[in-house]
């Protein structure tokens, strides 16, 4: 048995606890890392997303041609679901989870099956937009698309399970831990159909209030030349 590991200290910044096990990181900034794909990732929390879903959505809705944009988005993630379905029809019985086409294409197919369409797509495009507006937001690529696949992850009700609590006999659900490899790739995916749209979309505004901006700062200016 090794002990080439143990007792090290935590190599995330700022951080001075032991190490556990064969990781560089503490218990803490393991379990962050394997979560959000770096160990000094800030989560992305169901509010925050839902609040920049909400403006996503806004944004598409106030462009001209919005109509025929969710009509090509639709179009795009429907051709993820037929993708997804075509891969996990090929899947033999006791597949294993970490199988690297299988298992992404599964996630996305069950989510894809019981998730509202829409909600999905602002929810990607919301980590695309966020991405642009805050290139601090994620630490690397890996925590971006770790954000996607987790958002897509939690949006089907397929990864809960549900359980009875024995004091109030209530059912609530817990979230299947996923497999992290999974979600990564899931990502990926998903940032490769909506990501550069967020991206293109937080251009736009950006554009657009500098637009405004200068319309409002034009008397002033005028005042200032001959
Ligand atoms: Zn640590």
């Amino acid at each position: 048995m090794t002990r080439k590991y143990w007792g090290r200290p935590c190599s995330a910044t700022g951080c001075h606890k032991q190490t556990i096990g064969h990781s560089k990181h503490c218990q803490t900034h393991r379990s962050v890392d394997r979560r959000w794909g770096h160990p000094l990732q800030a989560p992305m929390t169901k509010g925050e997303l839902t609040r920049l879903s909400k403006h996503v959505t806004r944004l598409i809705n106030s462009r001209p041609n919005s109509a025929d944009l969710w009509c090509k988005l639709r179009e795009a993630l429907k051709q993820l679901k037929r993708e997804a379905r075509a891969v996990v029809a090929e899947i033999k019985p006791g597949f294993p989870v970490f199988d690297k086409e299988a298992g992404p294409n599964l996630i996305i197919l069950q989510t894809l099956v019981d998730a509202e369409p829409d909600k999905v797509i602002a929810a990607m495009i919301a980590i695309g937009y966020v991405a642009g507006i805050d290139r601090h937001r994620f630490k690397n690529d890996d925590a971006y698309f770790m954000a996607a696949g987790r958002r897509l992850y939690l949006l089907s009700r397929a990864h809960f399970e549900g359980h009875i609590n024995p004091a109030t006999g209530k059912r609530h659900f817990v979230c299947k831990e996923p497999n992290s490899k999974n979600v990564l790739a899931v990502g990926r995916k998903m940032m490769a159909a909506f990501g550069a749209f967020g991206l293109r979309l937080a251009l736009i505004e950006e554009r657009d209030e500098r637009h405004a901006d200068d319309v409002r700062k034009a008397p002033l200016m005028a005042l200032s030349s001959p």
